[in-house]
């Protein structure tokens, strides 16, 4: 067996060229790499360049549910919102989260905050801190902060590419994920945290998922680095949820709790 499925996968729907592929072409690349589950998971309302169009996602919907009825695959409707403010505000709205199948949440830098404060002090900032490789102490606990209300006030089940862009103490974050059951994702792209970081979040009983982060349809299912990772570091198999296993994810739970 090995990695069973791919949970942060693009479309066109992550538009202006952003994401490469149709639905259709990304599913179809799961089933020809033998995945068993796939989410279709385009940029976030406020990305203003890439996102999703709030009046697409029925769009997107539609889509996935015609090719549920094609193909021999198990394909969720998913996101992968944006953190946009210090304080763990994310894009989506309750109404939004009730169409998801799976919630993934991550920093973008072309970004909609929700205040003009927001903006400067949080995107902005971080930005600027990408781009000079510098975070000050301040901005590290602001962001630590955002990821950790975030977890606590949504339901997230996977955060993505933690630390890039974004820089955080990784182990405050990963014991809250722990608290909450938030998956930490192993990029197949970009790592963005040290090994020591990821071990970190491995002694503190985090699980991890790998995913490809495709945003053509070839790259489905395509996670190297997330891979190379678990070997270099001696991550047990059991501490990967994807891989060899498939997981229970918050919607599911919902579901089995109603
Ligand atoms: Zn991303
Ligand atoms: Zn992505």
């Amino acid at each position: 067996m090995g990695l069973i499925a791919d949970y942060h996968t693009h479309t066109k729907f992550s538009r202006h060229g952003h994401g490469k592929g149709s639905i259709e072409e990304n599913v179809r690349s799961a089933c020809a790499k033998g995945l068993r589950q796939i989410a279709i998971t385009d940029h976030g309302f406020n990305q203003p360049l890439y996102g999703v169009r709030r009046k697409d996602f029925d769009r997107v919907i539609e889509e996935i549910e015609e090719m549920r009825e094609r193909y021999p695959i198990d394909i969720l409707v998913g996101i992968e919102a944006n953190l946009i403010s210090s304080k763990g505000d994310i894009d989506l709205d309750s109404n939004d989260i009730k169409k998801m199948d799976i919630v993934l949440c991550g920093f973008h830098k072309i970004v909609k905050s929700n205040s003009k404060r927001e903006q400067f002090g949080f995107i902005f900032k971080n930005i600027l801190c990408c781009l000079f490789h510098h975070t000050s102490k301040r901005q590290r606990e602001k962001n630590t902060n955002a990821y950790i209300n975030a977890m606590r006030n949504h339901d997230i089940d996977i955060i993505t590419h933690l630390n890039h862009c974004c820089k955080v103490d990784v182990e405050k974050v990963a014991r809250v994920a722990k608290e909450t059951n938030t998956l930490i994702e192993l990029n197949g792209k970009r790592l963005g945290m040290s090994d020591k970081e990821i071990l970190k979040c491995y002694e503190l009983g985090c699980k991890f998922v790998i995913n490809s982060d495709a945003h053509s349809p070839k790259r489905v299912g395509e996670c190297h680095r997330g891979l190379e990772a678990c070997l270099r570091l001696r991550i047990p198999d059991s501490a990967v949820v994807n891989y060899n296993s498939l997981p229970t994810l918050k919607k599911d739970k919902l579901k089995k709790r109603s």
